[in-house]
């Protein structure tokens, strides 16, 4: 289908009107006008200028791409497409245009000329000063290099805060560990009062928590699961044909037309004609971020009975609620705990007042066997395993300082229906007992029905015969 953009000249006190079409690639997502100039840019990632009021159009497409090769010393042929363009607040010809690949050109004259952003790493989120025409202010990821992942260095990484003086030219970092940020200029009149060089931003000045994410890892799984458990899974799926490439980040996915291999940090390059990236996800705190209180970990802020402000509930992925066994605010992306979520925000909001106080469960299906988790293990520095990883068959149980707090089992029937009860009624065993296997599942099940367990599920009938 052909895109077109109509021009249409009223001529006034005549009867005629001039129309005009041009055709673009895509149906347009934004349009800027600095005087004559206009610029375009389709859902495709294409930007159109047009120097003469909309009369004649130029796709500029090849300039971005040419523009980045040079600047970035970039071969990627996907290259020039772009996501967005931001006129600066202070002069409408300064335009930012960011693309794919955090790639970013600048142009001071609408478009005419354009200079790909270059600082050195790749930026994500800019900021025009308000006032200041050549400031700006932009995020970027500190990334592992390919030396550190190489040596299998421990390596993590952390927003910085950069800062240019001189329209993208060239860029100083200001902050490291960086959460959120904005100039402390709102508007003209505060500037008044307000010194123009402020910069408004939250980071953790201990550096550690939330942005340190580890980009190396041993085994897969190995976050939630614990090198012991990992290693057993990674074992199943190499039984099964699944070959790993571990500690070798992505630098580049390639291909003319479609994706034909995937270039790695170590130097292989694999062949591919299908990429699936599971490569998490972030919260999309958006509409919220500038009203409630968001965590570190993302999600919206919210006390134990899911409010988070004055009649204004977070209940699922996005809620971040303090986890009633270690009061620490947690972000849970399972379904079960979604649906329960809703249920006691909904209790909540008809005023009968009700703690969240779940144990979050899930299961996953790896080849013929099935993992069962249950409890909130993050942060877990001891992997206690009863049973024999090598036949994937087996109870872990997952403990910070001393305390039980997660366990994952194996072709272990209803190992996680028990666990998950006797965390609920805070009757686990020690790890210490665990360890030294002064204690086993069917203890811990005689202690869960010593205590006339009703089972706290949906299921209840069905999960009590089972126990
Ligand atoms: C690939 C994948 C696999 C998963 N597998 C499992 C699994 O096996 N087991 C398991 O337990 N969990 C799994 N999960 C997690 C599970 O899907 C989530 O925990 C669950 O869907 C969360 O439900 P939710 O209602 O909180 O959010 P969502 O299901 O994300 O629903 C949020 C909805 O809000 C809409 N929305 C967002 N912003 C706005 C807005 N501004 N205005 C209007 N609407 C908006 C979104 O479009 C979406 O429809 C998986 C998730 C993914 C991505």
């Amino acid at each position: 289908m052909r895109h077109i953009i109509l021009l249409l000249i009223i001529q006034c006190f005549a009867s005629n009107i001039d129309v005009q079409i041009s055709y673009i690639d895509a149906p347009l997502i934004n349009i800027h006008w600095c005087s004559d100039t206009v610029l375009a840019l389709t859902s495709k990632g294409s930007v159109y200028r047009s120097d003469d009021r909309g009369r004649q159009w130029t796709k500029m497409s090849e300039i971005f791409h040419r523009k980045a090769l040079i600047q970035l010393e970039d071969s990627d042929e996907r290259v020039g497409i772009v996501n967005n363009l931001v006129p600066s607040p202070v002069d409408k010809s300064l335009v930012l245009f960011t693309g794919t690949d955090q790639i970013a050109w600048i142009s001071l004259d609408c478009g005419k000329t354009i200079t790909a952003v270059n600082a050195g790493k790749q930026l994500r989120e800019y900021q025009f000063h308000p006032l200041e025409k050549d400031w700006i202010i932009a995020s970027a990821w500190k990334q592992c290099g390919s030396d550190e992942l190489l040596a299998g260095t421990p390596c993590v990484s952390y927003k910085e805060l950069l800062l240019s003086q001189d329209t993208g030219i060239t860029w100083h970092q200001i902050a490291t560990y960086v959460n959120q940020f904005t100039w402390g200029v709102k508007n003209k009149e505060m500037a008044k009062y307000t010194p123009k060089e402020r910069i408004l931003a939250s980071f953790e000045p201990q550096g550690k928590g939330h942005q340190s994410i580890s980009n190396s890892t041993t085994v897969p799984f190995e976050r939630v699961l614990g090198k012991e458990v990992g290693g057993s899974l990674q074992k199943l799926h190499e039984a099964n044909g699944v070959e790993f490439e571990l500690n070798a980040g992505v630098k580049r996915i390639g291909g003319v037309g479609q994706v034909q291999r995937v270039d790695l940090l170590n130097g292989k390059s694999l062949q591919a004609d299908l990429v699936i990236l599971g490569t998490g996800i972030q919260p999309n705190n958006k509409l919220a971020k500038d009203q409630l209180k968001i965590s570190p970990n993302g999600g919206i802020e919210t006390d134990v009975f899911l409010k988070a402000a004055k009649n204004v509930y977070a209940s699922g992925d996005i809620s971040s609620y303090p986890y009633w066994v270690t009061g620490e605010h947690v972000r849970i992306e399972h379904q079960n705990e979604a649906v329960r979520q809703g249920y006691v925000a909904a209790l909540n909001i008809l005023g009968r007042p009700t703690p969240l106080t779940d144990v979050p469960f899930f299961w996953t299906r790896q080849w013929d066997r099935t993992l069962a988790y249950s409890g909130v293990g993050q942060g877990f520095d001891e992997v206690i395993v009863d049973g024999d990883l090598s036949q994937q068959k087996f109870v872990a149980y997952y403990a910070r300082k001393g305390r039980v707090v997660a366990s994952a089992s194996m072709n272990t029937p209803n190992a996680q229906m028990i666990i998950s009860e006797a965390l609920r009624l805070n009757v686990m065993p020690s790890a210490e007992d665990l360890k030294e296997k002064k204690v086993n599942l069917d203890d811990i099940k005689k202690i869960v029905l010593s205590k006339g367990s009703s089972c706290h599920c949906k299921r209840a009938g069905q999960c009590q015969s089972q126990l």
